[in-house]
């Protein structure tokens, strides 16, 4: 009930706004609020993600959030508006300043953070209806702030996304070639990885190991960052795909580690 309230409210606020994609500005906290929740976390989070721009675009104050919906979400909401209000002279600045105001934030409380990436994130996915200047702005500063903190916060999934959005908006032709060139190879490529995890699969079974056992083709801004580093193309790169295997105890690593040697010789 808490969530339909926020939503409501955030309906309330929001109407009559569009984004510049034309869709109405709502599309964007319910969009949020769905990040927040593909995370796992709390009602308090979900609500923050419906409320996030109220505040800031808005008439809505926190005061009447407060009075609607408590102190813990007002928290969120208020540390998110923090977030969003930065008026600075020079890039540079602005992101230091914007750097500095999210460790502060993180320190409180992490969720403000978790619902800042699932609103960069959505913003991210929404960016080809801006101005292309405003576009490389804003992926130079994701590329540099939120897709490294992702990954420390080990959300692979959205460090993944992000970079790749990123890349795109960063060097479009580059990214373009690479997706063509990934694309013409696909069937391949998977075929391979499946072979290699029922390899994987028998050697640990054999090994009487338990685990589980992935594998997926690494996502296109490290295959760029494997290619740069290596100076070849991406027809020299033999790792643009990469194995899990998870297992119970640290113990085990070592053992599936010693497997896969077995298997493959390694590259020193
Ligand atoms: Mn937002």
């Amino acid at each position: 009930s808490l969530v339909r309230k926020a939503y409501v409210y955030s309906a309330k606020a929001h109407r009559g706004q569009v984004r510049t994609n034309g869709e109405p500005y709502l599309t964007h906290p319910l969009e949020v609020s769905y990040i927040v929740g593909q995370l796992r976390l709390d009602t308090a989070s979900v609500c923050a993600g419906l409320l996030h721009d109220t505040v800031e675009d808005t008439g809505a104050t926190l005061v009447e959030i407060e009075e609607q919906f408590g102190p813990d979400i007002t928290f969120l909401v208020r540390g998110l508006t923090k977030l969003e209000k930065i008026n600075f002279h020079s890039a540079e600045e602005a992101q230091a300043e914007n750097f500095r105001k999210m460790l502060i934030a993180m320190s409180r409380d992490l969720r403000v953070i978790l619902v800042k990436l699932s609103d960069r994130l959505h913003n991210m996915r929404t960016l080809r209806f801006l101005r292309e200047e405003k576009q490389k702005r804003i992926a130079k500063e994701t590329l540099e702030i939120y897709a490294p903190l992702a990954n420390r916060l080990g959300i692979h999934w959205i460090k993944t996304e992000l970079e790749d959005q990123c890349f795109k908006y960063l060097h479009g032709p580059e990214y373009r070639d690479l997706a063509e060139s990934i694309k013409r190879t696909r069937l391949e490529r998977e075929q391979y990885i499946e072979r290699v995890i029922d390899a994987l699969r028998r050697e640990l079974s054999n090994n009487k190991i338990e685990g589980e056992v992935s594998g997926r083709p690494k996502h296109l801004w490290s295959i760029r960052q494997k290619i740069k580093k290596s100076g070849g193309g991406l027809d020299a790169l033999f790792d643009i795909l990469a194995f899990r295997v998870i297992v119970d105890e640290v113990a085990e690593c070592y053992e599936v580690l010693g497997v896969v040697h077995s298997c493959w010789k390694p590259v020193p």
